[in-house]
């Protein structure tokens, strides 16, 4: 690309500056403020050039002071008069205060505790103030902003920091937005011209894009016409462009994994009923009939000749480990080895010992595989010996190799995207893939995510299983909780006891397991209390939670290793310590573990103030529902989509405009098209600037894309 990028050059820079010059050679940045650009992951000119701001500030109408109007935010260039810290009287509060002019008159600005601002101000200094225009109204020499934004601007500079509408930088630590505009500014005007726009003709014409170069300049410095609020509001035509092209790279990523899938051979498993039926005459219930669907469709995936790509949702607590195994034992029935990956090592050691134990009597070798657990299970595994493999990303590491892995099974797959599926799939001949979640997404979005997925839900709870009474009480409470667990307990009933650490830490003010089970031995000290957490070996955790099954012991304080692989119906009441502390999905999960012996169960969210606002609403949202569906949708809404689908760990390009609920209409025209695009042209071979840019975009992701 960079090639006929240079015959195209037009400007008189050093001829070697390409996209993928290291932003170090920029004009501007060096060696030092580069460091601090690689912070915001701009790493080369193209980083840079699409580095894009976060907001505008309208300083198209500066103001003269005599034009300023009481009241309003107001933006004005001055010169610097006098700056000087003055400490008030009673409170010895330290102000800053600095009067400017612009000979129409004058402006004071108060900034309060900041003294060492001063240093920054010279007499005759120009300086952009903004804020909310104070002071007394009538009086002529009374005008004061408090706390004004402000930036320091040279005569030279000018006109990239006010008289326009300027963008705002999220900055870091080692530079300022200022700075940042400064060098987006020769930036964009010596370099602009090596954007080269990727997009097909024919698609720019349908979707009536604005071409990328238009658009790139455009979002850092727009034109005069521009108005403020359609940029803040990311709908500008350039924004639009920007957003499709993301989107569209995203989707154009996908549909060619998905073709690359679609065209693969896959395992044909025969159902010859070895394992699974004595399995499931080896449970103790009856599967649900939506288990029993869901199952159902499963075996027709593995049946075909084609690699299964299936997510299966449903809600915590629904049985979907007892559909994973099911899954599993086809596999090994048919000589396969099959494997079960989760997002945490202690999730992983907690699937294991729970198939272990269900699986005991068929008399199959289940192993573990974590980074810290390597050593002979990577042997069983390649030699074939291991039939059923538990683990973590450990499985997908290089180094692992399997015998013949015929199934994959992924839990909670929103910590795992399309590339580590892609991952695990090379271990295999094509393995089928399941992927389990308790977090239900809307279907648009996951096939957005996650390629094409099929979907199965179970939509039904285990017969037996009562609503959990949800209620937040403050750690100034705590006599009436222990009333409580007092009642319980009397009635027979056992009670867990969950903290958000195993140790006390002195960085962080918090309540921990392991002193929270001395505290609790003394208030209870008739009663037996038992202690679960990560750093326990998992031989002993799993005593310990043996012992609490059998009711040996009544309340078990634990950590969250308590979120798989327990279930003990007698236990009524879980007490969260610190529950502001935990996110919405994990509540969610741990509050699952209750309530599923028929008897009435509470869940106690004790939670110590102050807290954030998002803490607020997720406790508000454990009190008021317990549908596991509500419960993801209010997660989505808090954490915004890039966290809670994690992007940014599964491998797929970054959004850093798009929002994928904000601008689901662009997503969507953006996927049809580059599904239609990838059908039409597999290789994208017509498109060599296309197919170059989407390499890059997915980080090598996309390997398989011949050149
Ligand atoms: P999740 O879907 O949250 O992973 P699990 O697979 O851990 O749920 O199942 C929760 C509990 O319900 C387990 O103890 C499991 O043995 C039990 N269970 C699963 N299916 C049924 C069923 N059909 N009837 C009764 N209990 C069931
Ligand atoms: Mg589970």
């Amino acid at each position: 690309m960079s090639n006929n990028l240079t015959n195209i050059k037009k400007s008189n820079n050093s001829p070697q500056i390409t996209e993928d010059t290291p932003v170090q050679y920029i004009k501007g940045v060096g060696p030092a403020r580069s460091k601090f650009l690689e912070r915001l992951s701009v790493k080369t000119l193209e980083d840079l050039l699409f580095y894009f701001p976060w907001r505008y500030e309208d300083r198209k109408n500066l103001k003269k002071l005599n034009e300023l109007i009481y009241g309003n935010v107001e933006t004005t260039v001055c010169e610097v008069v006098s700056a000087e810290v003055v400490t008030t009287p009673r409170k010895r509060m330290k102000i800053f205060e600095l009067t400017v002019t612009d000979k129409t008159g004058f402006l004071k600005s108060k900034w309060f505790n900041q003294p060492y601002l001063e240093r920054y101000f010279k007499k005759g200094q120009k300086v952009v103030l903004s804020g909310v225009v104070k002071g007394n109204p009538y009086a002529r020499f009374g005008l004061e902003m408090e706390n004004p934004d402000f930036e320091l601007v040279g005569e030279e500079d000018i006109f990239i920091h006010t008289s326009r509408i300027v963008p705002v930088y999220k900055a870091t630590e080692g530079i300022s937005p200022k700075q940042i505009r400064t060098l987006m500014f020769n930036a964009v005007n010596n370099y602009s011209f090596l954007i080269n726009d990727y997009m097909p003709e024919d698609i720019i014409r349908r979707q009536g894009l604005i071409p990328l170069l238009g658009a790139v300049k455009e979002m850092h410095f727009p034109e005069g016409s521009s108005d403020v609020h359609i940029l803040n509001n990311n709908l500008s035509p350039a924004h639009r462009r920007i957003i499709f092209d993301e989107f569209f790279m995203l989707e154009l990523g996908l549909a060619f994994l998905k073709k690359r899938e679609v065209l693969a051979q896959g395992i044909g498993f025969k159902i010859n009923n070895l394992y699974v039926d004595n399995f499931l005459k080896s449970l103790p219930f009856e599967l649900t009939s939506a288990q029993n669907r869901v199952i159902a469709e499963i075996i027709f995936d593995m049946q075909r000749p084609l690699p299964m790509n299936r997510l299966v949702h449903g809600d915590v607590g629904c049985g979907k480990t007892v559909v994973a195994l099911v899954t599993m034992l086809i596999a090994v029935e048919n000589g396969y080895q099959a494997c079960l990956m989760a997002p945490t090592e202690l999730l992983a050691e907690q699937h294991f010992i729970n198939i272990h134990k269900m699986i005991e009597t068929l008399g199959l070798h289940v192993v573990l595989l974590t980074s810290s657990s390597k050593g002979k299970s990577a042997d069983d595994i390649a030699q074939g010996n291991a039939q059923i493999i538990v683990g973590t990303h450990a499985l997908i590491q290089e180094q692992v190799k399997f015998k013949n892995l015929g199934v994959a099974i992924i839990d909670e797959q929103h910590r795992f995207g399309v590339v580590q599926r892609a991952d695990l799939r090379r271990k295999g001949f094509n393995p089928d893939i399941l992927i389990m979640t308790a977090t239900p997404i809307p279907r648009t979005l996951a096939m957005t995510l996650y390629g094409d997925l099929d979907i199965s839900t179970i939509d039904e709870l285990p017969a037996g299983r009562r609503p959990i009474t949800t209620k937040v009480i403050f750690s100034s409470q705590k006599d009436r909780v222990f009333s409580l667990i007092k009642d319980e307990l009397s009635k027979g009933r056992q009670v867990y006891i969950v903290y958000p650490l195993i140790e006390g830490s002195e960085k962080l003010d918090l309540k921990s397991a392991i002193d929270g089970f001395e505290a609790f031995k003394k208030i209870f000290p008739e009663r037996k209390i038992g202690l679960v957490h990560g750093k326990m070996h998992h031989a002993d955790r799993e005593t310990v939670m043996t012992e609490f099954k059998a009711g040996a012991i009544d309340m078990l304080v634990a950590t969250t290793v308590i979120e798989v692989g327990i279930d003990v119906p007698n236990a009524s009441l879980m007490l969260i310590v610190h529950a502001e502390r935990f996110g919405l999905a994990q509540l969610h999960q741990l509050r699952g573990r209750i309530g599923r012996g028929g008897y009435d169960s509470y869940c106690i969210l004790m939670a110590y103030p102050p807290f954030s606002d998002e803490a607020k609403r997720r406790l508000k949202a454990m009190e008021t529902t317990g549908d596991g569906f509500k419960i993801a949708e209010e997660d989505l809404d808090i954490r915004g989509p890039g966290d809670f689908f994690g992007t940014r760990q599964s491998g797929i390009p970054d959004l850093k405009i798009a929002n994928i609920i904000r601008d689901i209409n662009i997503l969507e025209n953006a996927r049809k098209e580059a599904f239609a695009l990838i059908d039409a042209e597999p290789d994208l071979k017509s498109y060599p600037l296309l197919k170059e840019t989407l390499k890059k975009k997915w980080m090598g992701r996309l390997e398989l894309i011949k050149s």
